[in-house]
């Protein structure tokens, strides 16, 4: 079956005592045990939980896994997914990276002594030259977040593998549905189900996938050992978004990228991020592991003090954190996303007071256009003026 088929169907036939086309939810945190040593194979909840499975196994037959996690947040599946080291392990980490998961790494696993060092994945050289004895895993985002760095996800396995280090991708901003970094050689996916999989900007949910059994039993021990489980409302939640994922993602790439030509054409846009985009240095190699470019457009603007004025005159675009809904955001990475990351670090990866970030949705493309316009004329006339 292709992926859009399989989309469409989860949770179906999933309860062949009623035929629910929906997944049933399960609220019940414990299961009735028909003897003593039997078990329905449900016990407790936080182990086993019916409506959870069902998500469970769907993103794990999606990305090509043999099993899926799914946890309270993106944060709680990327913290599971560092549990899985020890004291003393290393990590090298793309530099461009998630601000959460910098925060996670830096504040919570460092002082518990496990260490990472930031390169641009995409670079075989600097990851070579980072790796230590101790190293464990190469940890990438790609495209990453916010100036969509692309890694080659075979290349890097391929070098992880040689070495015996583990690869884990977040996954988050191409899903399944454009990328499937199993299928390319990683080890792990992880994903903040919170954006594109759920697709409406109304659910929390982290979800990961291990290729092997041998990972897969270690997650599932962090997994019931810490707790941070989703819960089946929002499971199920989560499973009514991620139906419609396919059309979700064609329509707002596209408008992605007629917004990413559009903004290159302008001149008080200096620079575009998008990895569709011929200038793209990755494209060739995100057109090589994915069915699409995403729907992630960064942008600079000519002078960080037209930011404000764009910022407060967009009608259409939302000014909100957070990415992957049908509605389309915009966000000041410097100030919101990236704020925990020291400037120094963001100024090097292109993190700079001019940089805006869109997350496209799926409206008509001319009112997008329209209101990214108007916005972006007013902005500059302002900054203009003032300049005189
Ligand atoms: C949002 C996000 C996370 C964190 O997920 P939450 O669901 O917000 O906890 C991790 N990685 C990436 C790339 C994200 O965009």
């Amino acid at each position: 079956m292709k992926i859009e088929s399989k989309l469409a169907q989860i949770g179906n036939r999933q309860d062949p005592r009623t035929g629910a086309v929906s997944a049933p939810i399960y609220h019940s945190t414990t299961y009735a045990h028909p003897a003593l040593g039997q078990s329905t194979g449900f016990d407790y909840t936080r182990t086993l939980n019916p409506t959870r499975k069902i998500l469970e196994d769907a993103i794990a037959e999606l990305e090509g896994g043999v099993r899926g996690f799914a946890f309270s947040s993106g944060m709680a599946a990327v913290h599971a997914v560092f549990s899985l080291f020890c004291p003393g392990d290393h990590v090298i980490v793309s530099s461009d990276l998630y601000g959460g998961t910098y925060r996670v790494l830096e504040h919570i696993f460092r002082p518990l002594g496990i260490e990472a060092t930031y390169v641009h994945t995409g670079h075989l050289d600097e990851v070579e030259a980072a790796l230590r004895e101790t190293t464990r895993a190469l940890f990438i985002e790609t495209p990453t977040n916010p100036t969509m760095q692309i890694t080659d996800i075979a290349a890097v396995s391929l070098f992880a593998r040689r070495r015996g280090l583990l690869t884990i991708v977040d996954n988050t901003f191409m899903t399944p549905y454009f990328q499937r970094p199993i299928e390319l050689g990683a080890d792990i996916v992880v994903h903040s189900a919170t954006k594109f999989l759920g697709g409406h900007n109304d659910v929390l949910a982290g979800l990961v996938v291990a290729k092997s059994d041998e990972i897969a039993e270690r997650l599932y021990f962090v997994q019931n050992s810490i707790g941070a489980v989703l819960g089946p409302q929002d499971a199920w939640l989560l499973m009514r978004g991620m139906k419609t994922l396919a059309i979700r993602m064609e329509r707002s790439a596209m408008n992605a990228s007629a917004i990413a030509a559009w903004l290159d054409a302008r001149d008080d846009v200096v620079k575009v991020y998008y990895p569709g985009l011929d200038t793209h240095p990755g494209k060739a190699v995100c057109a090589k592991q994915a069915s699409g470019f995403g729907s992630m457009v960064s942008f600079e603007v000519l002078d960080a003090r037209m930011v404000p004025f764009v910022l407060e005159h967009l009608h259409l675009v939302t000014f909100a954190e957070s990415l992957g809904g049908v509605e389309t955001l915009i966000t000041y990475p410097t100030r919101q996303t990236h704020a925990d990351i020291p400037e120094d670090i963001r100024e090097k990866v292109g993190v700079t007071d001019r940089l805006l970030r869109l997350s496209v949705g799926i409206e008509h493309i001319g009112d997008l256009i329209d209101d990214l316009s108007q916005a972006l004329d007013y902005a500059a006339e302002q900054v203009l003026s003032r300049r005189r």
